[in-house]
């Protein structure tokens, strides 16, 4: 009877906590680490596709008030050729970076399983996200241009040269923040503020929202790649036998309690392979999202 019930405690799966309230996986200083540096990239992406704008391009912009598909076909090419040289990288690292450290917490007393990081389903989730991403910015930027064409500030412009100094100006802006950057031009023009020191003030703006603009897409890459790699290192480890019964359960950063989306998903539990209810399989749940997920499982 005794040896029974000890026979039974030694076989009891026991159920570890890998992430959890107090130890977060490490998504918030992996972010602060490695943002700086993929904002540069985004940087230098924005001054590539400014330069993909030909003399050619800013005619036919005049001419027909729209942006033409060539251009938006050499946008592809730059932000295609930008995605594997830079952004997969840094997909890369915080994917290898956050599969290793669940690894880590795994601890067993027998060498674990490694992580791996070049895991056909890590390959495809880079393609499907670039994919998205790209069509974002390409088509995004053309959309943003084709709007602003229809603002006043653009209208009665017959110098490309001028065209060209303009538009450029706007290039890596959102729709919304381009008809708020002309909007404001509008504004100081209408108070008769001299043209020179118009277009000082407008760059300042439309830098300032470029900047946040940068930052916003290092971050949203950066924890949906980190988000990711914790969630496919689970899976490798149900796979591998090491894991069973998966649940993961959303946590809030501290600046994200008061987020309308976050904010009402904080503590819920679902299955590894179930959706939250927000139809996410794992944060982020919106650009800029820092939320993170508790993961516990039974250790086989
Ligand atoms: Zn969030």
């Amino acid at each position: 009877m005794i040896y029974e019930l000890i026979e039974q405690k030694i076989r009891r799966p026991e159920r570890i906590i890998l992430t959890g309230r107090s130890h977060r996986g490490e998504l918030l200083s992996y972010l602060q680490n490695a943002e700086p540096a993929l904002v540069k990239k985004v940087n230098i992406l924005w001054k590539a596709i400014k330069k993909a704008v030909t003399d050619k391009d800013i005619e036919y912009i005049r001419q027909t008030g729209s942006v033409q598909q060539g251009l938006i076909d050499a946008w592809c090419i730059v932000v295609t050729e930008w995605a594997e040289a830079a952004l997969e990288p840094a997909w890369k690292r915080a994917i290898g970076s956050a599969g290793n450290s669940m690894f880590e917490a795994l601890r067993r007393p027998r060498k674990a399983a490694e992580f791996n990081s070049v895991h056909s389903n890590i390959l495809k989730w880079m393609a499907e996200r670039g994919g998205i991403l790209i069509r974002e910015l390409t088509e995004g930027q053309a959309k943003t241009i084709n709007a602003l064409l229809r603002h006043q500030v653009f209208q009665g412009i017959t110098s490309n040269y001028q065209l060209s100094r303009m538009l450029l100006s706007f290039i890596g802006l959102l729709q919304k923040e381009a008809i708020a950057v002309a909007n404001y031009r509008m504004e100081l023009i209408s108070q008769g503020v001299t043209l020179k020191k118009t277009d000082g003030l407008v760059e300042i703006y439309a830098r300032s929202l470029l900047k946040n603009r940068v930052k916003r897409i290092a971050r949203t890459e950066l924890c949906s790649a980190y988000n990711f790699g914790q969630w496919e290192s689970l899976r490798q480890m149900r796979e591998s036998g090491l894991v069973d019964e998966i649940e993961k359960e959303w946590l809030t950063a501290d600046d994200e309690r008061t987020c309308p989306v976050c904010a009402g998903l904080d503590g819920e539990k679902v299955g590894h392979d179930e959706q939250f209810s927000c139809g996410q399989m794992h944060p982020p749940a919106h650009v800029q999202c820092r939320c993170s997920l508790g993961y516990s499982a039974l250790r086989r």
